[in-house]
C-alpha cells in the first residue's frame, strides 16, 4: 500500500499530527494508498510556502514568458505520464479507465492554452479624459490561491483551476477531496519535474472541515476556487467573506435535457444516455431531467429503456464497462435514498431502481430511470449525483423553458431539435451556464464553463478563467509642467 506525503515546498512531507486517512478503491472496496489527514498547521505551511513564492520567490521575480514555458513543459510531461495518471484516478474514484484516460488525455491543453496566455495579459493604455495626464491599466496576480477541488475529476479541476492561477502568476494550495487525492499528489511531482520553483504548486490532504476550512480562513490566501457541492459552496462563500477572499465556485445542478419531437432520435436517445448515466451520474453537469415532448414521450421512453438496459455493469478497468461503482459510501446511500424517495413520491421506475447487490465492493446501483415524474417531485429538484433519469413531459417551446428553468441550479442543458430557430430560442431563454444543442457534455478548454443561479460563481476555462485571478491596478501618471494653481481643488 503506497503512503503519499503533503506536497508543501516542493517536497513531499509528513503531515504534523501524524494521522493518516486511507484511500479506498471504491471497486474492490479496500485500502489501496493512505494519504495525510492533514491539520490547520499544514495548511499555514503551505500557505506559508506559497505567499513566499509568490511574493519573494522565483515566481515573483519570474518574467511570464518563463512562466509560459515552464507551463508547457508541465503539460508534455502529463501527456507523458497520461496512462499511469488516469489508473491512480479509477483507482481513487472508480469512474471507468476509457473516461479518466480521455481526460488526462485531454488535460495538457490546458497547460498549453493557458501557458501561451501567460505573457499575453496585457493591460491597457486609457485614452483619459483629462488634461495632462497619461492613465494605463496593469493586470496583477491576485495572490495565494486556495483550489478545493471534488473526486470525481481531480486532474480536470486541477487543470481548470491552477492553469489559469499559475498563468496569471499566483501560487497555489490545493485541497484535494479525501475520498480522491492521489492523483493530485502524483501530479504535484511532475510541476517540480517541469521546473516549476518550489512553493508555487502545493498539495495538502485531509478533510474539509480541518484543513480545507483552514485555507478558507487562512489571512494569507487571497483567493478561494471551489468545486463541490453547493452546501459546502455556501458554506466556503460565507467563510470567505470574513477575510474579503475573492471566490470562485463549481457547484451542483439539476440540468434538463430537452427532447422536441422534431429531433434526430437516435441522437437524442444516445445523448440523454450518456448524459445520465456516463461517470455513473456523477457528474456536475448530469442530464438528471429529461423534458420530452409528449407527442413522441411513449416511443422515446420505450427506446431509452431500451439502451439503457445494456448497461454492462463491472471493473471500471474493462474496456467494455459501462457502469461503474459509486465512488463513495456516503454517496451511495444518498443514491439509493432518492431512489426510495422518488418511489414514495410517486414516481414510477422503468428501469433499475436499486442497488447492483452481487458485484464486488458492494458500491453499485442499478441505472435507474423513472417515468410519470412531476416537476415539483424532490426527484425533479433535488441533485442526485448518481445513475437516476427524471422523465418530465411537456407540450410546447414555452412549457419546456418553463419547467426547465423551474430549479435552484443553472449549470447546463441540453436541447434536441432540428429547428434552427428553436434552437437559438431555447439557447437565449433557459438559465443555465452551459447550453448545448444536439449534443451533451462537450467541454473545451477554449469554452467557458460555469453555473448561474446555486450552481455557482464565476467561469472556468476560456480566456475569461485568467480574470478570476487577476486584479486590475489603474495607474496615472501627471505630464503636467509646474503645480496646480489651486492646491485645495481636485483635479
Ligand atoms: P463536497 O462539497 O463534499 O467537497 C468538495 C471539496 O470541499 C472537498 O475537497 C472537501 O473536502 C471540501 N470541503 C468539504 N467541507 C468543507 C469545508 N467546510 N471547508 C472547506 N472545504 C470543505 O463535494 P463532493 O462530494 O466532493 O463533490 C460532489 C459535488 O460537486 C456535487 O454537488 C457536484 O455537482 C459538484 N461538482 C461540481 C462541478 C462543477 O464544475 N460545477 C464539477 C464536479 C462536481
Amino acid at each position: 500500500m503506497k503512503t503519499y506525503g503533503h506536497f508543501i515546498d516542493g517536497a513531499y512531507v509528513e503531515p504534523t499530527g501524524g494521522k493518516w486517512i486511507d484511500s479506498l478503491n471504491p471497486y474492490t472496496g479496500e485500502a489501496w494508498a493512505r494519504i495525510p489527514q492533514g491539520c490547520a498547521q499544514d495548511a499555514d505551511r503551505a500557505v506559508q510556502a506559497a505567499a513566499k513564492a509568490m511574493h519573494e520567490g522565483p515566481w515573483a521575480g519570474m518574467n511570464a514568458s518563463t512562466r509560459g514555458k515552464l507551463m508547457l513543459r508541465l503539460g508534455e510531461l502529463i501527456a507523458a505520464n497520461a496512462e499511469r495518471l488516469a489508473e491512480v484516478e479509477v483507482r481513487d474514484n472508480g469512474k471507468l479507465l476509457a473516461e479518466m484516460l480521455g481526460q488526462v488525455r485531454y488535460n495538457p491543453e490546458w497547460w498549453r492554452y493557458f501557458g501561451g496566455l501567460a505573457d499575453k495579459l496585457e493591460g491597457a493604455v486609457v485614452p483619459i479624459d483629462k488634461p495632462d495626464m497619461f492613465a494605463f491599466t496593469r493586470h496583477e496576480p491576485v495572490g495565494v490561491v486556495a483550489a478545493l477541488t471534488a473526486w470525481n475529476s481531480p486532474l480536470l479541476f486541477i487543470a481548470w483551476k491552477c492553469a489559469p492561477a499559475l498563468a496569471a502568476g499566483c501560487t497555489v494550495v490545493v485541497k484535494p477531496s479525501e475520498f480522491a487525492s492521489c492523483s493530485t499528489l502524483e501530479f504535484a511531482a511532475l510541476t517540480k519535474e517541469a521546473g516549476i520553483p518550489d512553493g508555487v504548486f502545493n498539495v495538502v490532504t485531509g478533510y474539509g472541515p480541518e484543513v480545507g476550512s483552514a485555507l478558507v480562513e487562512h489571512r494569507d490566501v487571497a483567493k478561494v476556487t471551489f468545486t463541490g457541492s453547493d452546501a459546502t459552496g455556501a458554506r466556503i462563500y460565507a467563510q470567505a467573506a470574513k477575510t474579503m477572499k475573492r471566490v470562485s465556485l463549481e457547484l451542483g445542478g439539476k440540468s434538463p435535457n430537452i427532447v422536441f419531437d422534431d429531433c434526430d432520435i437516435d441522437a437524442a436517445i444516445a445523448g440523454v444516455i450518456s448524459g445520465i448515466f456516463a461517470a455513473t451520474g456523477q457528474t456536475c453537469i448530469a442530464g438528471s431531467r429529461v423534458l420530452v415532448q409528449n407527442s413522441i414521450k411513449e416511443r422515446f421512453t420505450e427506446r431509452l429503456v431500451e439502451l439503457g438496459r445494456t448497461a454492462r455493469k463491472g471493473d471500471p478497468m474493462l474496456p467494455d464497462t459501462n457502469i461503474g461503482p459509486v465512488t463513495t459510501a456516503p454517496q451511495y446511500r444518498k443514491i439509493l435514498d432518492y431512489i426510495e424517495i422518488a418511489k414514495a413520491e410517486g414516481a414510477r421506475c422503468i428501469l433499475g431502481g436499486g442497488p447492483a447487490p452481487d458485484l464486488p465492493g458492494g458500491q453499485f446501483v442499478e441505472p435507474t430511470i423513472f417515468a410519470d415524474v412531476t416537476p415539483d417531485m424532490r426527484i425533479a429538484r433535488e441533485e442526485v449525483f448518481g445513475p437516476v433519469l427524471s422523465i418530465i413531459g411537456f407540450d410546447d417551446e414555452a412549457e419546456a423553458v418553463r419547467i426547465g428553468n423551474d430549479t435552484i441550479y443553472g449549470l447546463a442543458a441540453g436541447v434536441w431539435t432540428k429547428d434552427i430557430g428553436r434552437a437559438v430560442r431555447m439557447s437565449a431563454a433557459l438559465k443555465a451556464g452551459t447550453v448545448w444543442v444536439n449534443t451533451y457534455r462537450a467541454v473545451s478548454y477554449m469554452m467557458p464553463f460555469g453555473g448561474m443561479k446555486h450552481s455557482g460563481i464565476g467561469r472556468e476555462s476560456g480566456i475569461e478563467a485568467v480574470r478570476e485571478y487577476l486584479e486590475t491596478k489603474s495607474v496615472w501618471i501627471s505630464t503636467a509642467q509646474g503645480v496646480p494653481a489651486n492646491p485645495f481643488v481636485m483635479r
